[in-house]
């Protein structure tokens, strides 16, 4: 089922998620429901919070990226490896040089920006049996993946700006807040009510 994505302005993504437990009701069916609404926003990456769920819980597939000829044969096989569902997950570890990516965000339709981002992470979570892994990622990977673990900490990409850039995008900000975006997907605002 596709489910509609919270737009910014909604206090859901400025709250630090909670972790879960192996008993936390349907979420085979929710994670389900997660592909199923990043795929069809064209999407490489969504977080519970985006979905108006206040959990440590994102799915990723940046694999679109590896159809890009200027990707090398390392950088494709992580991208394809990063394809998963992360449940509770934890960066233990960001190495590497800063570099710069315009990145967007399914929350926040419509506006793409540099974010600088460190190149190389170690990420310890768990799969949808509860078993824990570790695993490392560079580039891309590492990016798609950064990008969801800050929404589960409460931060947007637009968080990351400095103040002039903020500023800038000051007012479309706002209309997304009001829900005056042209977005081919469904969306929450939280300024509009819903229709009795
Ligand atoms: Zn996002």
């Amino acid at each position: 089922m596709v489910l509609p994505i919270v737009a910014y302005g909604d206090p859901i993504l400025k709250k630090k998620a909670a972790p879960i437990s192996e008993d936390y009701e349907n979420l085979e069916g929710l994670i389900e429901d997660m592909w199923e609404t990043m795929k069809n926003a064209s999407g490489v990456g969504l977080a519970a919070p985006q979905i108006g769920r206040s959990i440590r819980l994102f799915v990723v597939d940046p694999s679109p990226f590896a159809e890009n000829e200027d990707i090398c044969e390392e950088e494709k096989e992580q991208l394809i490896r990063a394809k998963k569902a992360y449940i509770n997950p934890v960066i233990l570890e960001r190495e590497g040089e800063e570099w710069a990516f315009a990145e967007g965000c399914l929350s926040i339709p419509g506006i793409h920006e540099d974010i600088f981002r460190p190149e190389k992470i170690t990420i310890v979570y768990q799969d949808e049996n509860f078993e824990e892994h570790t695993e490392e990622f560079d580039g891309l990977a590492a990016r798609v993946i950064q990008h969801e673990y800050d929404h589960i900490e409460g931060i947007l990409f637009t968080d990351k700006l400095s103040g002039l850039k903020k500023r800038l995008i000051k007012n479309k900000l706002k209309n997304i807040v009001k829900g005056k975006v042209d977005v081919e997907y469904r969306m929450r605002y939280p300024k509009i009510k819903k229709p009795i």
